[in-house]
């Protein structure tokens, strides 16, 4: 069983539930429900406590019975709490794995247990299947940072410059750019598109700190734009140095939306595929992830030997997607996420322009231990 060390405040958590939430939806703790997913318990022990459980087994039921009515799938993202991830989630993973295994899949319906744009992503890889997101104001600060006619205007502007957007991003933005890119593959992509325009400059948007992370990482210069994460921007290296002085011996893992600083302190930086791999591959016996809070809780699942020491940032847009609204979303088929069919087409383009890039056998890091390099922000 993973040990947790809470570190610093404690994250506000999404309230407990009762058994009202799921006996307000007509659905009971009976012997058919324990008979069918009791045996799931133990791979929420460490999150869900024994009382909690006749609230959540049903919802559990529920929601698998509806899949199989409709021939649905959840894509659980890795910043959803572990009874979402682990118990309900068909497919797992970060936003563009899980778009491009749905788009794999027979399934008629998606549920995206993640936030707005993954939908959309979904959406725009799926024309033909009905898209679903269980909370409309799921939302992201990245995707919310910047419009297509914000980049209309870039394009005005630095007409000579390749474009690369973050996958973080609404349909809209996507459809305005040449290509999309990971936090796995962006210096991959950045690289690619220099190389392929002939120029030595690429605009990079809408993530600040990753396009900053991007330019320690290359020779091409990056011009940004200045969207940030709500959630990562709040690390700092001075909570690098706090970890480090209060937990000797911890390992600092850090996503690259993080400030520049943060990399500078952290052990290895990475997309949350590399961190999670980095995880298992190292199996440290104490790390923390510098991410959304229960990506920490879905990764120490998977490696119950290591000790993970909590730095607890919530994603409150991630936190919006529980089993109670997976369950009504599947119930009543709302609400659906639809995309524009020219919109789609063009944000595909750039979607596609990022997939027939070579594919990476193992996520790539990003360098640690260096300042960050200065850029032009616009
Ligand atoms: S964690 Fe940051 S990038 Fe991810 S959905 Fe939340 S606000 Fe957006």
């Amino acid at each position: 069983m993973a040990r947790f060390i809470d570190f610093g405040d404690v994250c506000e958590l999404p309230p407990r539930r009762t058994e009202n939430a799921a006996e307000a939806r007509g659905l009971v703790y009976d012997q058919a429900v324990k008979a069918a997913v009791d045996h799931l318990y133990d791979e929420v022990a460490d999150f869900v406590t024994p009382m909690e459980w006749p609230a959540i087994a049903p919802l559990v039921h529920g929601i698998n019975q509806l899949k199989k009515q409709r021939n649905a799938v959840v894509l659980a993202h890795n910043y959803m709490t572990p009874d979402v991830f682990s118990l309900v989630g068909d497919f797992r993973g970060d936003s563009l794995q899980l778009a491009r295994e749905a788009a794999q899949t027979d399934a008629e319906v998606i549920v995206q247990a993640g936030v707005h744009f993954m939908a959309e992503t979904s959406k725009i890889l799926s024309p033909d299947k009905t898209v679903l997101i269980p909370d409309t104001r799921a939302g992201c600060s990245l995707a919310a940072s910047v419009t297509g006619a914000d980049v209309r205007l870039i394009r005005q502007k630095y007409p000579d410059y390749p474009i690369v957007t973050y996958v973080n991003t609404t349909a809209d933005v996507k459809a305005e750019c040449d290509i999309t890119c990971t936090s796995s593959n962006a210096v991959q992509v950045v690289e690619t598109v220099a190389r392929d325009w002939g120029v030595d400059t690429v605009i990079m948007i809408p993530d600040e700190f990753l396009a900053k992370n991007v330019a320690a990482n290359t020779d091409i210069k990056i011009i940004a734009w200045h969207g940030r994460c709500e959630v990562h921007e709040k690390f700092s290296a001075e909570d690098v140095r706090q970890i480090r002085e209060a937990h000797p011996g911890t390992l600092v893992l850090a996503h690259p939306e993080c400030p520049p600083d943060v990399l500078e302190e952290a052990d290895f930086a990475g997309s949350t595929s590399a961190l999670a791999h980095y995880v298992s591959e190292h199996a440290p016996q104490k790390v923390v992830l510098l991410t959304e809070c229960s990506m920490s809780d879905n990764v120490a699942a998977e490696n119950p030997g290591v000790e993970f020491v909590k730095p607890c940032n919530l994603c409150p847009h991630m936190k919006r997607i529980t089993l109670e609204n997976i369950y009504d979303c599947l119930k009543t088929m709302q609400h659906e996420v639809t995309v524009d069919e020219d919109v789609r087409i063009r944000a595909k383009a750039a979607i596609d322009a990022m997939l027939a890039l070579p594919k990476m056998a193992t996520p790539p890091g990003f360098k640690v231990g260096q300042g960050a390099v200065p850029l032009e922000v616009i």
